[in-house]
């Protein structure tokens, strides 16, 4: 039944420019499904239920007002009962799941339908791992092993994904894919982590640092958390002269806080139950970052639908798009911005290029 499926020969029954607009109308709608991932994974919501509603008065949208693209604009960009102004973001990710839908298609379509198909999925995978990494700097698992998970299983059902006939041959591509995707990514990250993933903020001797809700304040500054913590594993370390907590106080104990985890000597608190730390100390050592474990595990889900060489491309051309957009950013706005940028997107930007002329233009540089 798949082979079905995925035979040029099945979908060249109907004219081709009919599945053309039909991938676009269904890019259109997974969009909009996209949106609720956007919205809601990054909170821990289920992304099945309950139903779309308004986030300001919890109003359930019927499905004659859920309609792609049509209904933002027919509503004007507001809930058809509050009122409350809708994000443009809704329309902007189904019109651009919708393009990207239709651009796979048209490239792809007419020789390898169900490859076409499979790089709608990542491309999707894409758009919601870019929006989320871009607002809350993660990627959640559900996309990255999830993606690697699904890339794997389609290169046994679709080996054209990775021009191979039998699907023996496409496994061990996207397994190698994988493989070294995420393994030369885990490498950088290491390197990276080891010469500049850490530095120490030397203080004078016995200086009390406080511990705020928002960030740290030292004698002669104040530090944001959200500059300095980029990911979840994250942590401040530094060895605590004395330490003091609401009530509680510890003397000569180490304390490491991380945005999920805070460590007192031997015990562990949730950081939100903390509101007030106050410590006695000479120097503290905060973490800096270029990349996170996210982007190892993005990088597994480009390797499994790519292969090696996509994943290899993606990575190295990321690098290129990261410093384009930051010397835009810093044109369109000089100053304005924090040090604070997320690589996912950039790696998405990157591994779309190699669908879109990165691949012939690697044969070009390598054959010429
Ligand atoms: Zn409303």
């Amino acid at each position: 039944m798949f082979n079905n499926v995925f035979d040029a020969n099945t979908w060249a029954a109907v004219p081709f420019h009919f599945w053309s607009v039909a991938i676009f109308v269904l890019g259109c709608g997974i969009g909009s499904f996209l949106n609720v991932c956007i919205y809601r994974m990054p909170i821990g919501e289920s992304i099945v239920w309950p139903p779309s509603h308004c986030p300001n008065c919890q109003y359930h949208i019927p499905w004659y007002l859920n309609i792609p693209l049509l209904t933002w604009v027919a509503l004007r960009g507001k809930c058809a009962n509050c009122a409350q102004p809708i994000s443009f973001r809704y329309f902007a990710v189904e019109l651009l799941t919708g393009i990207v839908f239709l651009g796979v298609w048209l490239a792809y379509g007419r020789h390898t339908p169900g490859a076409a198909l499979c790089y709608c999925v990542l491309l999707a995978g894409f758009i919601v791992a870019s929006f989320i990494d871009f607002e809350h700097y993660i990627i959640p698992d559900e996309i990255t092993l999830g993606g690697a998970a699904v890339g794997f299983i389609l290169s046994f059902f679709v080996p054209s994904l990775h021009h191979a006939t039998k699907a023996s041959l496409s496994l061990e591509r996207s397994f190698w894919g994988i493989l070294i995707g995420a393994g030369i990514v885990y490498f950088i990250l290491r390197v990276a982590k080891f010469f500049l993933g850490r530095e120490t903020w030397v203080l004078a001797p016995d200086s009390t640092v406080l511990f705020g809700e928002n960030g740290i304040k030292l004698p002669d500054k104040e530090v944001p958390f959200e500059d300095l913590f980029y990911r979840k594993t994250d942590a401040i370390v530094l060895r605590a002269k004395s330490a003091r907590a609401g009530e509680r106080s510890w003397e000569n104990v180490p304390v490491r806080l991380t945005p999920v985890k805070l460590t007192i000597g031997e015990e562990q608190f949730d950081p939100e139950t903390v509101p007030h730390l106050e410590v006695v100390t000479s120097e503290l050592v905060v973490p800096r970052e270029a990349m996170g474990l996210g982007d190892v595990k993005f990088m597994a889900a480009i390797g499994a639908f790519f292969g090696w060489e996509g994943a290899l491309f993606s990575l190295m051309f990321s690098s290129v798009v990261g410093v384009a957009v930051t010397g835009i950013l810093y044109l369109a706005k000089p100053g304005g911005h924090s040090s604070r940028i997320p690589y996912g997107p950039y790696i998405a930007i990157a591994a779309t290029g190699w669908l879109f002329g990165g691949k012939e233009l690697v044969q070009w540089w390598l054959y010429r």
